[in-house]
Protein backbone atom coordinates (compact mmCIF):
# COMPACT_ATOMS: atom_id res chain seq x y z
CA UNK A 1 0.00 0.00 0.00
CA UNK A 2 1.14 3.37 -0.92
CA UNK A 3 1.33 5.81 1.65
CA UNK A 4 1.34 10.07 2.03
CA UNK A 5 4.30 11.99 3.09
CA UNK A 6 4.49 15.01 5.08
CA UNK A 7 6.55 17.94 5.11
CA UNK A 8 6.18 20.89 7.95
CA UNK A 9 7.84 24.80 7.45
CA UNK A 10 7.62 26.13 10.18
CA UNK A 11 8.39 30.03 9.30
CA UNK A 12 6.24 32.40 8.65
CA UNK A 13 6.27 36.22 7.51
CA UNK A 14 5.03 37.18 11.24
CA UNK A 15 2.88 34.96 13.60
CA UNK A 16 -1.10 35.56 13.11
CA UNK A 17 -3.26 36.04 16.19
CA UNK A 18 -4.70 33.46 16.89
CA UNK A 19 -2.44 30.88 15.04
CA UNK A 20 -0.34 27.93 17.86
CA UNK A 21 1.11 26.02 14.77
CA UNK A 22 4.26 25.40 15.09
CA UNK A 23 5.48 28.35 13.12
CA UNK A 24 7.88 31.36 13.26
CA UNK A 25 9.07 34.69 11.67
CA UNK A 26 13.01 33.59 10.89
CA UNK A 27 16.00 34.62 8.97
CA UNK A 28 17.00 33.45 5.49
CA UNK A 29 20.26 31.47 7.17
CA UNK A 30 17.39 29.83 9.79
CA UNK A 31 15.33 28.46 6.52
CA UNK A 32 18.05 27.38 4.87
CA UNK A 33 19.61 25.62 7.76
CA UNK A 34 16.22 23.83 8.29
CA UNK A 35 16.06 23.10 4.73
CA UNK A 36 19.35 21.06 4.99
CA UNK A 37 18.21 19.16 8.29
CA UNK A 38 14.61 18.51 6.18
CA UNK A 39 16.72 16.87 3.55
CA UNK A 40 18.98 14.86 5.67
CA UNK A 41 15.44 13.25 7.42
CA UNK A 42 14.08 12.60 3.83
CA UNK A 43 17.47 10.55 3.21
CA UNK A 44 17.11 8.91 6.71
CA UNK A 45 13.30 7.89 6.54
CA UNK A 46 13.74 6.88 2.96
CA UNK A 47 16.24 4.68 4.04
CA UNK A 48 13.90 2.76 6.14
CA UNK A 49 10.85 3.01 4.52
CA UNK A 50 9.87 0.44 1.87
CA UNK A 51 6.53 1.36 0.46
CA UNK A 52 5.72 4.10 -2.57
CA UNK A 53 5.04 7.59 -1.77
CA UNK A 54 1.60 8.52 -4.01
CA UNK A 55 0.84 11.71 -2.17
CA UNK A 56 2.74 14.69 -1.04
CA UNK A 57 1.34 17.34 0.95
CA UNK A 58 4.18 20.66 2.09
CA UNK A 59 2.39 22.57 5.25
CA UNK A 60 3.44 24.98 7.87
CA UNK A 61 4.16 27.75 8.72
CA UNK A 62 4.29 28.75 5.19
CA UNK A 63 6.22 26.61 2.76
CA UNK A 64 5.73 29.52 0.00
CA UNK A 65 8.62 31.94 2.54
CA UNK A 66 11.47 29.81 1.87
CA UNK A 67 13.95 31.86 -0.14
CA UNK A 68 14.50 30.99 -3.75
CA UNK A 69 15.23 27.72 -4.66
CA UNK A 70 14.75 26.16 -1.35
CA UNK A 71 11.32 24.70 -2.10
CA UNK A 72 13.01 22.71 -5.28
CA UNK A 73 15.60 21.63 -3.59
CA UNK A 74 13.29 20.18 -0.72
CA UNK A 75 11.32 18.40 -3.67
CA UNK A 76 14.29 17.49 -5.68
CA UNK A 77 15.19 15.18 -2.64
CA UNK A 78 11.37 13.84 -1.74
CA UNK A 79 11.97 12.16 -5.86
CA UNK A 80 15.04 11.38 -5.78
CA UNK A 81 15.38 9.73 -2.28
CA UNK A 82 11.82 8.14 -2.18
CA UNK A 83 10.08 5.37 -4.35
CA UNK A 84 7.41 8.27 -5.70
CA UNK A 85 4.32 7.91 -7.91
CA UNK A 86 2.84 10.95 -6.96
CA UNK A 87 -0.69 11.32 -8.18
CA UNK A 88 -1.24 14.81 -5.79
CA UNK A 89 1.17 17.07 -4.70
CA UNK A 90 0.12 19.99 -2.25
CA UNK A 91 2.05 22.50 -1.56
CA UNK A 92 0.82 25.92 0.92
CA UNK A 93 1.25 29.03 0.24
CA UNK A 94 0.17 32.82 1.87
CA UNK A 95 -0.58 35.25 -0.52
CA UNK A 96 1.97 37.89 0.66
CA UNK A 97 4.91 35.31 -0.49
CA UNK A 98 3.36 33.47 -3.63
CA UNK A 99 3.84 35.09 -6.91
CA UNK A 100 4.36 34.27 -10.42
CA UNK A 101 8.17 33.25 -9.68
CA UNK A 102 7.23 31.24 -6.39
CA UNK A 103 4.30 30.14 -8.96
CA UNK A 104 7.40 29.05 -11.30
CA UNK A 105 9.43 27.30 -8.48
CA UNK A 106 6.51 25.26 -7.17
CA UNK A 107 5.73 24.57 -10.84
CA UNK A 108 9.19 23.02 -11.51
CA UNK A 109 9.29 20.84 -8.38
CA UNK A 110 5.80 19.28 -9.57
CA UNK A 111 3.30 20.40 -7.23
CA UNK A 112 -0.24 19.89 -8.22
CA UNK A 113 -2.08 21.75 -6.42
CA UNK A 114 -1.93 24.73 -3.90
CA UNK A 115 -3.70 25.30 -0.40
CA UNK A 116 -3.86 29.11 -0.23
CA UNK A 117 -4.26 31.34 3.24
CA UNK A 118 -7.00 33.92 2.42
CA UNK A 119 -8.97 33.48 5.42
CA UNK A 120 -12.01 36.72 4.46
CA UNK A 121 -12.37 38.90 2.12
CA UNK A 122 -12.81 41.48 4.52
CA UNK A 123 -9.51 43.79 5.57
CA UNK A 124 -11.16 44.58 8.85
CA UNK A 125 -11.21 40.63 9.69
CA UNK A 126 -7.81 40.50 8.38
CA UNK A 127 -5.84 42.70 10.71
CA UNK A 128 -8.18 41.21 13.53
CA UNK A 129 -6.46 38.10 12.34
CA UNK A 130 -3.05 39.85 12.42
CA UNK A 131 -2.59 38.28 8.75
CA UNK A 132 0.37 39.65 6.69
CA UNK A 133 -1.68 39.94 3.65
CA UNK A 134 -5.02 41.85 2.35
CA UNK A 135 -7.73 41.12 0.12
CA UNK A 136 -6.30 42.69 -2.69
CA UNK A 137 -2.80 40.65 -2.18
CA UNK A 138 -5.18 37.21 -2.27
CA UNK A 139 -7.33 37.65 -5.15
CA UNK A 140 -3.69 39.04 -7.12
CA UNK A 141 -2.08 35.63 -5.74
CA UNK A 142 -5.38 33.25 -6.10
CA UNK A 143 -5.23 33.93 -9.64
CA UNK A 144 -1.46 33.51 -10.58
CA UNK A 145 -2.51 29.82 -8.91
CA UNK A 146 -5.33 29.14 -10.17
CA UNK A 147 -4.11 29.49 -13.94
CA UNK A 148 -1.39 26.54 -13.24
CA UNK A 149 -2.68 24.19 -10.19
CA UNK A 150 -5.68 22.78 -8.25
CA UNK A 151 -6.59 25.76 -6.02
CA UNK A 152 -7.80 25.43 -2.67
CA UNK A 153 -8.50 28.46 -0.78
CA UNK A 154 -8.87 28.79 3.14
CA UNK A 155 -10.78 30.66 5.43
CA UNK A 156 -11.68 31.33 8.88
CA UNK A 157 -15.28 31.41 10.62
CA UNK A 158 -16.64 32.40 13.77
CA UNK A 159 -15.20 35.73 13.41
CA UNK A 160 -16.55 38.90 15.10
CA UNK A 161 -18.22 41.38 12.77
CA UNK A 162 -18.93 38.62 10.45
CA UNK A 163 -21.67 38.55 8.01
CA UNK A 164 -23.68 36.04 6.22
CA UNK A 165 -22.79 38.49 2.93
CA UNK A 166 -18.82 37.91 3.57
CA UNK A 167 -19.44 34.21 3.06
CA UNK A 168 -21.58 34.94 -0.05
CA UNK A 169 -18.77 37.12 -1.16
CA UNK A 170 -15.70 34.23 0.08
CA UNK A 171 -17.67 31.19 -2.05
CA UNK A 172 -18.14 33.98 -5.62
CA UNK A 173 -14.82 35.16 -4.95
CA UNK A 174 -13.41 30.97 -5.44
CA UNK A 175 -15.99 30.52 -7.96
CA UNK A 176 -14.87 33.66 -10.08
CA UNK A 177 -11.15 32.55 -9.33
CA UNK A 178 -12.17 28.78 -10.52
CA UNK A 179 -10.48 27.36 -7.36
CA UNK A 180 -11.28 23.80 -6.90
CA UNK A 181 -11.47 23.10 -3.14
CA UNK A 182 -12.19 24.91 0.13
CA UNK A 183 -11.54 24.67 3.77
CA UNK A 184 -13.23 26.57 6.46
CA UNK A 185 -12.37 26.28 10.02
CA UNK A 186 -14.34 27.60 13.03
CA UNK A 187 -11.96 29.85 14.98
CA UNK A 188 -10.49 28.50 17.79
CA UNK A 189 -9.02 30.45 21.09
CA UNK A 190 -5.75 28.60 21.81
CA UNK A 191 -3.93 29.06 24.61
CA UNK A 192 -0.57 31.04 25.00
CA UNK A 193 -1.71 32.89 21.51
CA UNK A 194 -2.45 36.73 21.37
CA UNK A 195 -6.20 35.93 20.29
CA UNK A 196 -6.32 34.89 24.26
CA UNK A 197 -4.87 37.34 25.92
CA UNK A 198 -7.50 39.74 23.75
CA UNK A 199 -10.32 37.24 25.35
CA UNK A 200 -9.29 37.49 28.88
CA UNK A 201 -9.27 40.88 28.78
CA UNK A 202 -12.51 41.20 27.68
CA UNK A 203 -13.13 40.89 23.97
CA UNK A 204 -16.17 38.83 23.35
CA UNK A 205 -16.04 36.13 20.25
CA UNK A 206 -19.31 35.32 18.66
CA UNK A 207 -21.26 32.40 20.57
CA UNK A 208 -21.90 28.61 19.24
CA UNK A 209 -25.51 29.54 18.31
CA UNK A 210 -23.69 32.37 15.72
CA UNK A 211 -21.11 30.26 14.65
CA UNK A 212 -23.83 27.57 13.65
CA UNK A 213 -25.77 30.23 12.03
CA UNK A 214 -22.30 31.25 10.42
CA UNK A 215 -21.26 27.48 9.48
CA UNK A 216 -24.80 26.75 7.99
CA UNK A 217 -24.63 29.86 5.68
CA UNK A 218 -21.74 29.64 4.27
CA UNK A 219 -22.12 25.55 3.07
CA UNK A 220 -25.16 26.54 1.51
CA UNK A 221 -23.37 29.35 -0.34
CA UNK A 222 -20.47 26.84 -0.80
CA UNK A 223 -22.89 24.47 -2.40
CA UNK A 224 -24.96 26.87 -4.82
CA UNK A 225 -21.07 27.34 -6.38
CA UNK A 226 -20.81 23.90 -6.74
CA UNK A 227 -18.33 23.03 -3.51
CA UNK A 228 -20.07 20.53 -1.84
CA UNK A 229 -19.01 19.45 1.59
CA UNK A 230 -17.08 15.68 2.11
CA UNK A 231 -15.60 16.74 5.72
CA UNK A 232 -16.81 18.67 8.16
CA UNK A 233 -14.96 21.60 7.42
CA UNK A 234 -13.79 20.71 3.62
CA UNK A 235 -15.81 21.51 0.56
CA UNK A 236 -14.96 20.37 -3.21
CA UNK A 237 -15.99 20.56 -7.04
CA UNK A 238 -16.25 17.13 -8.37
CA UNK A 239 -13.47 14.81 -8.01
CA UNK A 240 -11.31 17.69 -6.22
CA UNK A 241 -11.01 16.04 -2.69
CA UNK A 242 -7.92 16.61 -0.93
CA UNK A 243 -6.32 12.96 -1.63
CA UNK A 244 -3.80 13.51 0.94
CA UNK A 245 -6.42 14.60 3.82
CA UNK A 246 -8.03 11.94 3.10
CA UNK A 247 -5.51 9.61 3.75
CA UNK A 248 -5.09 11.14 7.45
CA UNK A 249 -9.29 10.52 8.03
CA UNK A 250 -9.76 6.92 6.46
CA UNK A 251 -6.17 6.16 8.78
CA UNK A 252 -4.13 5.33 5.93
CA UNK A 253 -0.36 5.36 6.03
CA UNK A 254 1.61 8.21 5.94
CA UNK A 255 5.29 10.03 7.00
CA UNK A 256 5.55 13.08 8.42
CA UNK A 257 8.95 14.74 8.44
CA UNK A 258 9.92 18.00 10.34
CA UNK A 259 9.35 19.77 13.44
CA UNK A 260 6.11 18.84 14.55
CA UNK A 261 5.44 16.49 12.12
CA UNK A 262 3.93 13.18 13.16
CA UNK A 263 3.45 10.01 10.91
CA UNK A 264 1.52 6.63 11.04
CA UNK A 265 3.01 3.54 9.26
CA UNK A 266 0.84 0.38 10.07
CA UNK A 267 -0.12 0.03 13.67
CA UNK A 268 3.15 2.30 14.62
CA UNK A 269 2.62 6.19 15.06
CA UNK A 270 5.58 8.76 16.08
CA UNK A 271 5.70 12.28 16.44
CA UNK A 272 8.42 14.37 16.44
CA UNK A 273 9.65 17.40 18.76
CA UNK A 274 8.50 20.93 18.12
CA UNK A 275 12.02 22.54 18.52
CA UNK A 276 13.26 24.15 15.46
CA UNK A 277 16.96 24.56 16.55
CA UNK A 278 17.31 21.04 18.41
CA UNK A 279 15.98 19.64 15.60
CA UNK A 280 18.49 21.31 12.97
CA UNK A 281 21.45 20.78 15.72
CA UNK A 282 20.13 16.94 15.66
CA UNK A 283 20.00 16.62 11.69
CA UNK A 284 23.58 17.89 11.36
CA UNK A 285 24.80 14.33 13.05
CA UNK A 286 21.43 12.23 11.25
CA UNK A 287 20.31 12.12 14.87
CA UNK A 288 16.20 11.68 14.56
CA UNK A 289 15.15 11.33 17.72
CA UNK A 290 11.06 10.75 17.89
CA UNK A 291 9.71 12.86 20.91
CA UNK A 292 7.21 10.32 21.23
CA UNK A 293 6.14 6.71 19.56
CA UNK A 294 3.11 4.33 20.28
CA UNK A 295 1.78 1.31 19.13
CA UNK A 296 -1.70 1.59 18.11
CA UNK A 297 -3.74 -1.77 19.96
CA UNK A 298 -6.22 -2.69 16.95
CA UNK A 299 -9.37 -1.16 19.30
CA UNK A 300 -7.41 2.00 19.81
CA UNK A 301 -7.07 1.76 15.62
CA UNK A 302 -10.51 1.25 15.15
CA UNK A 303 -11.86 4.02 18.19
CA UNK A 304 -9.38 6.72 15.74
CA UNK A 305 -11.02 5.24 12.91
CA UNK A 306 -14.08 5.85 13.76
CA UNK A 307 -13.41 9.53 15.55
CA UNK A 308 -12.00 10.73 11.52
CA UNK A 309 -13.80 9.11 9.36
CA UNK A 310 -16.98 10.50 10.78
CA UNK A 311 -16.20 13.98 10.32
CA UNK A 312 -16.50 12.54 6.54
CA UNK A 313 -19.93 13.00 5.18
CA UNK A 314 -19.20 9.35 4.04
CA UNK A 315 -18.78 8.61 7.14
CA UNK A 316 -17.49 4.90 8.20
CA UNK A 317 -16.59 2.25 5.52
CA UNK A 318 -17.30 -0.74 7.85
CA UNK A 319 -15.08 -3.18 6.06
CA UNK A 320 -12.32 -0.92 5.49
CA UNK A 321 -12.35 -0.25 9.36
CA UNK A 322 -12.28 -4.28 10.07
CA UNK A 323 -9.78 -4.82 7.22
CA UNK A 324 -7.14 -1.63 8.46
CA UNK A 325 -7.92 -2.77 12.40
CA UNK A 326 -9.05 -6.21 12.54
CA UNK A 327 -11.79 -5.14 14.80
CA UNK A 328 -15.43 -6.51 14.63
CA UNK A 329 -17.34 -3.40 13.79
CA UNK A 330 -20.92 -4.31 15.03
CA UNK A 331 -18.87 -6.32 18.46
CA UNK A 332 -17.31 -3.38 19.26
CA UNK A 333 -19.56 -0.29 18.67
CA UNK A 334 -23.70 -1.90 18.33
CA UNK A 335 -24.81 -1.29 21.22
CA UNK A 336 -23.38 2.69 21.23
CA UNK A 337 -24.73 2.86 17.68
CA UNK A 338 -28.30 1.59 18.92
CA UNK A 339 -28.45 4.39 21.20
CA UNK A 340 -27.29 7.46 19.15
CA UNK A 341 -29.43 6.30 15.68
CA UNK A 342 -31.35 9.71 15.68
CA UNK A 343 -27.56 11.50 14.83
CA UNK A 344 -26.67 8.82 11.93
CA UNK A 345 -27.36 7.20 8.93
CA UNK A 346 -26.45 3.50 9.28
CA UNK A 347 -26.85 0.99 6.39
CA UNK A 348 -25.12 -2.07 6.23
CA UNK A 349 -21.72 -0.73 5.24
CA UNK A 350 -21.42 2.49 6.33
CA UNK A 351 -22.17 4.68 8.96
CA UNK A 352 -22.23 8.67 8.61
CA UNK A 353 -23.40 11.53 10.88
CA UNK A 354 -26.84 13.03 9.37
CA UNK A 355 -25.62 16.14 7.91
CA UNK A 356 -27.63 18.41 10.32
CA UNK A 357 -25.59 17.78 13.16
CA UNK A 358 -22.21 17.93 11.52
CA UNK A 359 -21.14 20.89 14.15
CA UNK A 360 -21.94 18.41 17.17
CA UNK A 361 -19.96 15.36 15.57
CA UNK A 362 -17.21 15.50 18.17
CA UNK A 363 -19.87 15.09 20.86
CA UNK A 364 -21.36 12.09 19.26
CA UNK A 365 -18.08 10.76 18.65
CA UNK A 366 -17.43 11.09 22.09
CA UNK A 367 -20.28 9.25 22.64
CA UNK A 368 -19.53 6.16 20.64
CA UNK A 369 -15.81 5.51 21.59
S1 LIG B 1 0.19 32.10 8.42
FE1 LIG B 1 -0.75 30.22 9.30
S2 LIG B 1 0.91 29.12 10.31
FE2 LIG B 1 1.64 31.22 9.90
S3 LIG B 1 1.25 32.33 11.79
FE3 LIG B 1 -0.53 32.66 10.46
S4 LIG B 1 -1.97 30.99 11.00
FE4 LIG B 1 0.04 30.45 11.85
Amino acid sequence: MSAGLYLHIPFCASKCAYCDFCSRPSGDDVKRAYVRALINEIEYMSSKFEGKIDTVYVGGGTPSCLPRGEFARLAGAVFSCFDCEVSEFTAEANPESFDESKADEYERSGVTRVSLGVQSTDDGILRFLGRAHDFEAAKRAAHIAAARFDLSLDQMLGLPGQTEAQLEEFAAFADCVGAAHLSSYILKVEDGTELARRVKEGLVLPDDERCADLYDAFVAAAAKRGYLRYETSNFAREGKRCRHNLKYWRMDDYLGLGVSAHGKIGSKRYFVASDVDAYIRRAEKVEFVYEREELLTPESAADEYVMTALRLDDGIDVADLERKTGVDFAARYGGRLKKLSACLDISQDRVAIKPEYALVANAIIAELI
